[in-house]
């Protein structure tokens, strides 16, 4: 089956929130979050968290990585559940430490508010929270455990290729896989997008480690829920994906003679311009396809040079 709203989406495990910027809650004796997409949503997912879990306070919210979509509402929800533990790799933890980076997903939290007010997004909101700073208070690596309740585990598993930073769980004994964007993003066009940034073999292992697992769910970080066979077909064909998306670029870099704004264009024609909306700004877009592209560059440079040798 393809979610698309959300809800309950396995025993015990909850979408919520708004699809584009879900916050997963494994609900149990210590109930745990995933992920805590933008700010402004911070009071609706404080709002459907408590519908569920009533009195109960969530003990943790585990992040998958530090993008602005993802930790947004992370310090909002620490302040409205002052018990809350916010745990993440110790790489998204040392960014979190960072001015700048703070900074920036403060700065990028406030512009998705902003294009939301603009487009007349109407949540009953009333009060549109901004980025609050937090302090990453456990440090996970790949076979951390989290006890949800007695027969429930939230296990970590590193999956890094999007950024270093990233981590995915796996909740035992639902079979529910949590990704980010370690596995990619499905379009409402049904694409399956590549979202390396900082590494293609690194992004192309993870995916493989995380295809090999017995998976009856799967939450990528945004739009869609898979489930069942869908969530294995899903794996198999973003790894199918990425291996064609990658031969694109170098086949591109070789036509363009390695001219990255060329090669930029090109491929923002094949992809982004015939995505339908809701997608990522045309900014955000071409700074991450140009980060996506150097990867690949540095990748076949590299091969040049093992091949003169
Ligand atoms: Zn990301």
């Amino acid at each position: 089956m393809i979610i698309q709203e959300n809800g309950e989406i396995a025993d015990g495990i909850y979408s919520l929130g708004s699809t584009w910027a879900p916050l997963f809650l494994i609900d149990g004796e210590n109930p745990v979050l995933i992920d805590a997409g933008f700010s402004f949503l911070g009071e609706i997912y404080a709002r459907e968290i408590r519908k569920i879990t009533g009195t109960r306070q969530p003990s943790c919210l585990v992040l998958t990585h530090a993008h602005f979509d993802h930790c947004g509402a992370a310090g909002v929800l620490k302040s409205i559940f002052p018990k809350l533990k916010i745990a993440a790799s110790a790489k998204a933890k040392k960014i979190l430490q960072r001015p700048n980076a703070v900074k920036l997903i403060k700065q990028l939290n406030k512009e998705a508010a902003d294009g939301a007010r603009e487009s007349g997004l109407d949540l009953g909101l009333k009060d549109w929270r901004s980025f609050e700073p937090f302090e990453v208070d456990i440090t996970l690596k790949e076979g951390s455990t989290i006890r949800i309740s007695e027969n429930c585990i939230l296990k970590a598993l590193e999956t890094p290729g999007h950024t270093w930073d990233c981590l995915s769980y796996y909740i035992d004994p639902q079979k529910a896989l949590f990704t980010g964007e370690a596995a990619g993003i499905a379009g409402h066009n049904g694409h399956i997008y590549s979202e390396w940034l900082v590494n293609y073999d690194s992004y192309y292992k993870s995916l493989k480690k995380l295809s090999q697992l017995d998976v009856m769910v799967l939450g990528p970080g945004h739009n869609f829920i898979f489930t069942e066979k869908d969530a294995r077909q899903y794996l198999q064909a973003s790894l199918k994906e990425c291996v064609k998306y990658l031969a694109l670029i170098v086949n591109c870099l070789a036509e363009e003679n390695k001219d990255l704004q060329q090669v930029a264009n090109r491929i923002k024609k094949l992809e982004y311009d015939q995505q339908p909306e809701p997608k990522q700004t045309e900014s955000a877009y071409m700074l991450n396809l140009k980060a996506r592209i150097k990867t690949v560059l540095r990748r076949v440079e590299k091969e040049e040079k093992m091949a003169k040798k």
